[in-house]
């Protein structure tokens, strides 16, 4: 791509309407623009990110066995009366009527409907376990929508939804999500950390959410700080191999505010490793055993002949909020530096050739090596305007793309000036980059 024809808005300064980092970068360098209060339009650069933050989350969904199904944004509000969380959901919901009158509503989530679909079709234990996904939009009607697309009203989830015999195997389901939600978060290069948490209107008995740290999080955390040693390396998709990676976490104080309780606190966690701090909730699991599958009468033929309400769980992660808490965590602000894990970058590598009104021979050094690159599969960005070099890389660190040749002074011959954001440059052949991306990618 030429960044001449590249739809990317740059503004010259940070918006005043955004207080925290991430909402100031999104609209500064242009990858989103707000529609109506807390509903936003995605411009390239972060529908780009989005959709690569989205693919890893699929690939993980379905390395645990995980089906993906894709259902409607609008609903019936008949399976929500038979629920009874109609009229609990409150001002939350989006409430709809068609031309016949009848009550409809824009999905915030969407247990009742899968409860549905798999009532109609599964009958027997045989067909169990059964875990299905979807990534779609979701709408809810915040009190205070803010900071842009973190509390936003429609906003993109996965949500999938598990169903099984017994609590045991239900439990089996539970853990199979908490290992892809680990290796999820790690393929997006944050730590994030599973924490005890409330069950809210979901409801059931066993939660935990997943947060990463950042001052500007909306979820107060307190945590004994050897929780980030653990390591989940060893784990495979084993029943015991899971039970034991969850208890490796479960044995170190992590809760959310709703849980929290000073004198637990205090006995558990020696004052050193004491960590009182903010976070990011960017997924959320539940086990909440038969709390759907009752009501709406969703059970299975059991092996000696009898009937059971089969046991659910529901497993959400925020795809459009991870683009704004990736920013959080890896924008410096002071220095206006972006740099996107090369896993969900908008472009992997930008060319930023020295040109001025009479020497073009940079621009056409960098369209030849830009065809390489594109041939050796590298989403490549190049600056084609002759704005002054100094704002090329401010702009370029604003946009975050990690990698960077820079065709000016430096680069000779067929060696050209390479830098990955906020490191020193080297010279290298074109060869040279091109195996040094590839080798970076295939870690991902
Ligand atoms: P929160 O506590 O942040 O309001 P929640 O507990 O209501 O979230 P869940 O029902 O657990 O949310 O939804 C799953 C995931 O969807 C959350 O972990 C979060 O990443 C994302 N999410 C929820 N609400 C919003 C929102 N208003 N804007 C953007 N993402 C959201
Ligand atoms: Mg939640």
């Amino acid at each position: 791509m030429y960044i001449s024809k590249a739809f990317i808005p740059i503004l010259k300064n940070n918006p005043t309407e955004a207080k925290i980092k991430s909402h100031k970068l999104m609209l500064r360098v242009g990858m989103i623009k707000q529609s109506s209060a807390g509903i936003y339009s995605w411009l390239p650069l972060g529908f780009k990110v989005m959709k690569k933050i989205e693919k890893i989350v699929r690939e993980e969904q379905n390395k645990i066995g995980a089906q993906e199904i894709l259902m409607p944004t609008i609903q019936s509000s008949e399976i929500w009366k038979e629920s009874g969380r109609y009229d609990d959901y409150g001002d939350e919901m989006l409430r709809i009527k068609d031309r016949q009158n009848r009550e409809m509503l824009y999905g915030p989530t969407n247990e009742e409907l899968i409860t549905d679909i798999f009532r109609s079709n599964i009958k027997s234990y045989k067909s169990l376990p059964q875990l299905l996904y979807h990534i779609q939009w979701k709408f809810r009607d915040e009190l205070r929508p803010r900071f842009g697309i973190m509390r936003c009203r429609e906003f993109y989830m996965k949500d999938a939804y598990s169903f099984d015999i017994n609590d045991e195997e239900a439990l089996y389901s539970y853990n199979k999500f908490f290992l892809s939600y680990l290796r999820t978060f790690k393929r997006l290069n944050l730590t994030a950390i599973p924490m005890a948490a409330d069950t809210g209107p979901i409801g059931g008995n066993l939660s935990h959410e997943f947060i990463i740290l950042a001052e500007t999080g909306e979820s107060k955390i307190f945590t004994d700080k050897r929780i980030f040693d653990v390591s989940y390396d060893n784990a495979n998709l084993e029943k015991k191999s899971l039970d034991d990676l969850r208890k490796k976490y479960e044995i170190f104080y992590a809760v959310t505010d709703e849980k929290f309780n000073k004198e637990e606190f205090e006995k558990k966690v020696s004052a050193e490793n004491r960590l009182t701090t903010k976070g990011i909730e960017v997924g959320h699991i539940f086990y909440f055993g038969d709390k759907y599958s009752k009501p709406l009468n969703a059970s299975v033929d059991l092996p000696g002949g009898k009937k059971d309400y089969v046991k659910m769980g529901s497993y959400g992660v925020g795809v459009s909020r991870l683009v704004g808490a990736i920013i959080e965590a890896k924008y410096n602000e002071n220095e206006e530096i972006m740099k996107w894990p090369l896993s969900v970058t908008p472009y992997e590598l930008a060319i930023i050739p020295m040109i001025t009104k009479n020497d073009t021979s940079n621009l056409e050094k960098a369209q030849k090596i830009y065809k390489f690159l594109e041939s050796k599969k590298i989403d490549t960005i190049v600056d084609d305007t002759d704005e002054n070099f100094s704002s090329k890389m401010k702009k370029f660190n604003l946009i975050g793309v990690p990698y960077q040749i820079i065709i000016g002074k430096k680069s000779e011959g067929d060696l050209f000036e390479f830098k990955e954001i906020g490191k020193e440059s080297q010279n290298l052949s074109i060869d040279q980059i091109s195996e040094l991306i590839n080798k970076q990618k295939e870690k991902i």
